[in-house]
């Protein structure tokens, strides 16, 4: 049975709109109905793609066909029994990873937001055109993406397949003029295509993403599980971001953060890059196949719980800088910065406390992808406490015996990824239990399901490594590394734009004490203008002493007599002990792999 044939152009580009078709050669006799999914698999808000739907029309033969909306995101065409094809005018201008874009320079486009999924057809091979913008102006546009080719011109545009509808929306397709730069690992193919104003090393940023590719595919066994891998870069002024799928990428991120060609070192904003294409990469086996059995298979209509995103994000997020240092991308000092700095983000978040890591991921559909001004003091990360303790459940693996969190994704690998089976909730724990025993068990105990902060300076002194702890030098100090400014002596408990607008008011500390809130804006310390200067001052006082504080809420000007806080010493650095015991040394060879 010939199944599902879509067809996708750009109908304006200045609009910002493409047009695609949706073609069921046998319509259901009742009237077939067409769902659009609420949200895309690795980001995990409901976002109703439907919102960017307009001109929806249906057609047989030439002749209209009655076409109405049943729900926000469903809709179901009069009884026809030719071939049904529903045309849509979908508007695209979102710069993000997750839905769509289309304008004069480039276009790009995620299934999900794009393609109705026409109910009873959903495991049914189904077949796309990407059809080529005419016009000089697009000449040199090509087409990039892991979608099956089937029979496509030189530069891509022509017919794709899929296997089934899932298939189909797990491929981000990028239209545009774009750079490339190939490499191989482990024989397969991999290409970076990249859009936006870019002049890079190219040959660097192969040779680095190569490195980091082959000890991500040696940690699962040395063979990859796709025949190809594509990252889609695209590089603008300022933004971030990442979204993973089974054989690609899309990712966001500053021009800035890409190699220049006479870049030495690797500095913070190509490290940045790096961690975010090596977390992606991860995900290709953690979470698009080692998948939580929530996602086995997805219900794209509503939201999916599961207790265990902060391991499918935490592990990921531990493992994609550590394989950097493995890897010798970067060396071990450099990777133990970035551990500090996650270190840092974690405990400069009071929510830790209120929030355990089980709870953070059955609600990342409202928390976590919703954050106000109280998320600090509500909620933790499931990403950034989630690398803490993936990190802390390695090293107590390590120190435990024979066994590292390599053994535990290993086996999640060999019993479910490999075999396509969905991850049964609580058997990540199990396995991790069965290689580390009490001592795993517990830190699930306590971290996971609790919401106490992992042991990392007991288990990273038996690396030979020490956890140091110092307040904040400054605003903008996000630790790892010991502070060179003289630390301020006093504390307001809250975070302060350059503008004086409290972004927040962290939970039981001097500024909520006082009466001031997330949002205020301060007008006056102390009787002086309130500036990032004056504030700057005032900390360097003594604990105790109390100022008069003005500030408005909202249009209402308001004053409060503040008491200074001593600061925390939430700020972490890590330091390599110099010549450490053998066995520290040993265990530490053992983690970093070049240490
Ligand atoms: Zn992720």
């Amino acid at each position: 049975m010939p199944g599902t044939h879509y067809e996708i152009a750009a109908h304006d580009v200045h609009a910002h709109l493409f047009e695609v078709r949706c073609t069921v050669p046998h319509p259901a006799p009742d009237g077939q109905r067409f769902r659009l999914p609420a949200w895309i698999p690795g980001s995990y808000l409901i976002r109703e793609f439907a919102r960017q739907f307009s001109d929806v029309s249906a057609e047989a033969r030439g002749a209209p066909v009655a076409i109405h909306k049943e729900s926000k995101d469903t809709w179901r065409a009069a009884p026809t029994s030719a071939p049904l094809t529903v045309i849509a005018r979908v508007y695209a201008f979102d710069l993000s990873v997750r839905t769509a874009y289309l304008d004069a320079t480039r276009g790009y486009f995620n299934g999900p937001a794009m393609f109705l999924c026409a109910e009873g057809h959903e495991r049914t091979p189904c077949t796309l055109d990407i059809v080529a913008p005419t016009g000089d102006a697009y000449a040199r546009w090509r087409v990039a993406t892991t979608l099956a080719a089937e029979s496509v011109d030189a530069r891509g545009f022509g017919r794709y397949r899929a296997a089934s509808y899932d298939d189909l929306i797990d491929h981000p397709v990028e239209i545009a003029e774009f750079a490339e730069v190939t490499f191989a690992a482990r024989g397969v193919p991999h290409t970076v295509a990249l859009t936006g104003r870019v002049d890079i090393d190219g040959d660097r940023l192969a040779r680095d993403l190569q490195r980091a590719c082959e000890a991500h595919i040696d940690l699962f066994g040395g063979t990859a599980p796709f025949e190809r891998y594509l990252f889609q870069v695209t590089a603008v002024g300022d933004g971030y971001g990442g979204l993973e799928h089974r054989d690609s990428t899309s990712l966001v991120c500053r021009r800035d953060e890409l190699p220049r060609r006479d870049l030495g070192a690797p500095n913070d904003e190509y490290v940045n890059f790096l961690g975010l294409a090596s977390h992606e990469y991860f995900h290709a086996w953690n979470v698009k196949r080692i998948k939580p059995a929530a996602f086995a298979p997805y219900d794209l209509s509503r939201e999916n719980y599961t207790r265990e995103l902060w391991a499918y994000e935490g592990i990921t997020s531990y493992y994609d800088d550590l394989v950097l240092a493995r890897s010798g991308v970067i060396e071990p000092a450099r990777y133990l910065e970035l551990v500090a700095r996650t270190i840092t983000t974690v405990l400069r978040m009071p929510g830790r406390r209120r929030q355990s890591l089980a709870d953070a991921s059955f609600d990342a559909w409202i928390k976590f992808y919703r954050p106000d001004e109280n998320a600090p003091n509500a909620t933790v990360s499931y990403y950034t406490k989630g690398a803490l303790v993936a990190l802390a459940l390695d090293l107590t693996l390590r120190i435990g015996g024979d066994a590292s969190l390599d053994d535990v994704m290993r086996r999640l690998w060999s019993r479910f990824g490999v075999r396509d089976i969905g991850v049964p909730e609580g058997e990540i724990e199990r396995i991790a239990s069965e290689l580390g025993g009490d001592a795993a068990r517990d830190i699930f105990a306590r971290c996971v399901h609790g919401t106490d902060d992992p042991p990392l300076d007991r288990l990273l002194a038996a690396f030979g490594v020490e956890l140091h702890l110092r307040p904040a030098a400054s605003a903008n100090d996000r630790g790892g590394k010991p502070g060179a400014a003289p630390s301020p002596s006093a504390a307001i408990d809250a975070k302060v734009a350059s503008d004086m607008r409290i972004q927040h008011a962290y939970r039981d500390g001097a500024a909520e004490r006082a009466g001031l809130s997330a949002n205020d804006i301060l007008v006056a310390l102390d009787g002086l203008r309130a500036t990032p200067d004056t504030l700057a001052a005032l900390l360097r006082r003594r604990p105790g002493e109390r100022v008069r504080v003005h500030a408005f809420r909202r249009d209402e000007l308001f004053d409060v007599e503040l008491t200074l806080a001593t600061p925390v010493a939430d700020t972490c650095y890590l330091t390599l002990v110099v010549d450490p015991p053998p066995r520290a040394a040993m265990l530490r060879n053992a983690w970093l792999g070049s240490a």
